[in-house]
Order: C-alpha cells, then sequence, then structure tokens
C-alpha cells in the first residue's frame, strides 16, 4: 500500500531498521550521509535504493528542512554508488517514489537506481 508522504516520520520504518543495524542489507556504500544496499525484490540486473541517514519521508521534507552538507551528501552518494558499479558509460536509471500517486511503500526517503539493461521509454502511457 502506498504511504501518505505527508505524515510524520515513523522510526519503525523497515529502512530506519536498518540503519540502525536491526535488520541486515546488502550494503554497496555507506558515509556520513548515506546508505545503499540491494533492493530485496529487485526489478533489474542492478536494482540498489540509496537512502539518506536522516529521518527523512519525503523529498518534500528533505529540501526543507534538510542541512545543506546532508542533500549534498545524499546526491553525491548517488554519483558515487552509479560510479562504482559500473554505470556510468552503460547508463542506468533513477526513480524516486513519493507519496501515494508516486506509489511510495517505504516512508523513508529513498532512490532506486536500476542498471544493467536497456530500460526503453521513461513511462508505460
Ligand atoms: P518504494 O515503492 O519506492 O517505497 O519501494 C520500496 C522498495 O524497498 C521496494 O523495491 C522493496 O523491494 C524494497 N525493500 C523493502 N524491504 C526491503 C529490505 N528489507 N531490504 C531491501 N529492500 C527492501
Amino acid at each position: 500500500m502506498p504511504i501518505d508522504a505527508t505524515l510524520p516520520y515513523d522510526d519503525s520504518n523497515i529502512f530506519a531498521r536498518i540503519l540502525r543495524g536491526e535488520l541486515p542489507c546488502r550494503k554497496v556504500f555507506e558515509d556520513e550521509f548515506a546508505l545503499a544496499f540491494h533492493d530485496i525484490n529487485p526489478q533489474a540486473p542492478v536494482h540498489v535504493l540509496v537512502i539518506p541517514k536522516g529521518r527523512y519521508v519525503s523529498w518534500a521534507d528533505f529540501t526543507a528542512t534538510a542541512s545543506d552538507a546532508e542533500i549534498a551528501g545524499f546526491v553525491r552518494a548517488i554519483g558515487t554508488v552509479a560510479a562504482d558499479l559500473g554505470l556510468v558509460a552503460p547508463g542506468y536509471r533513477l526513480l524516486a517514489n513519493v507519496g501515494q500517486h508516486g506509489h511510495q511503500e517505504v516512508p523513508h526517503l529513498h532512490v532506486h537506481l536500476f542498471g544493467g539493461r536497456q530500460f526503453g521509454a521513461m513511462l508505460p502511457r
């Protein structure tokens, strides 16, 4: 079920639990600002989730309240992960689902990074 991205941050969400080390993940990158790990239900040969370490539900929340360092760190992590995975030359796709219409299921801001095949046109019509 998609979540309401205007709700307050819920510390029991699955990505919060991964960040606290209560649940395992297949980590690909971590620094002060971000964590990246393989999606548990991959939809492409490469399917990685990049999340900020802070308690943010949506892009509105993140961009309104995160520090410049957190925003830069998160965005930089996405580029670093794509490069580390060898995806810059072949290309890749980034996707961020937000709220009901975006069909966001986990209420912690995240970006999907897909790679390893041709993804075709942007959205199904
Ligand atoms: P979204 O619809 O953008 O909120 O997508 C949430 C994503 O999180 C889905 O692609 C799930 O497969 C993924 N996911 C859920 N639980 C886990 C988990 N424990 N470890 C890794 N990925 C997960």
